[in-house]
């Protein structure tokens, strides 16, 4: 049987992630997502179990005190992090995993997980990142200054990921068959694919 890898999927406010990991997830339903648990509120719509774990903050440093977390960080002043269980389970049974996290997160992988894939979604430049900040129009204009330069700093981590992913406007089909692509190439990888060496021997 195959062996399920872990694959990261970074990406920036404005980077168009979300839209990109649901159409991937939806299309290829070998992959399966981690779904992480954190202490902020639910947003309308988002379902527990679904979207994330919603937990409290006791709860949240008695996982990581029992050392349940396999990465996690705070960001907005919340806690976010991968339950371990579940992923290695998956991974186990040979489902390629996907985990959509920041850069403090992935950094905390690659130094764990030396076989863990890093994808980084970028926009494609400035102009567009700003746009897609201010499109939104829901936000106040020193939380997209924020946001913006949060965006730039964890662009500037790209050369620590493996691979980078440019999402275009209205391409996000196209950037999700990109990392289907990346997913495929590293599983031919030689060092997954040694044992057909010994049907020639
Ligand atoms: P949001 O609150 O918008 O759902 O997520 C905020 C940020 O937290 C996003 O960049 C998202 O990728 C990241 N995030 C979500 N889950 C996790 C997690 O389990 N670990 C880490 N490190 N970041 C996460």
């Amino acid at each position: 049987m195959r062996k399920g890898l872990l694959f990261i999927i970074s990406g920036p406010a404005g980077s168009g992630k979300g839209t990109v990991v649901r159409e991937l997830i939806e299309k290829h339903k070998e992959l399966k997502l981690s779904i992480s648990a954190t202490t902020r509120e639910p947003r309308a719509g988002e379902v527990h179990g679904v979207h994330y774990y919603y937990i409290s903050k006791e709860e949240f440093e008695d996982r990581i005190n029992k050392g349940k977390m396999l990465e996690y960080t705070t960001y907005s002043q919340n806690y976010y992090g991968t339950p371990e269980k579940e992923v290695s389970e998956a991974m186990e049974n040979g489902f390629d995993v996907i985990l959509e996290i920041e850069v403090d997160g992935a950094m905390q992988i690659k130094k764990k997980l030396e076989n863990s894939v890093l994808i980084m979604l970028t926009p494609p430049n400035s102009q567009v990142l700003e746009s897609r900040l201010r499109g939104r129009g829901t936000e106040k204009e020193d939380v997209i200054k924020w946001r913006l330069e949060r965006a730039k700093e964890e662009i500037k981590l790209l050369t620590e990921y493996d691979y980078s992913v440019v999402n275009n406007d209205n391409e996000a089909d196209k950037c999700a068959e990109t990392i289907y692509s990346i997913i495929n190439a590293e599983h031919q990888k030689t060092k997954y694919t040694k044992s057909i060496i010994e049907k020639f021997i």
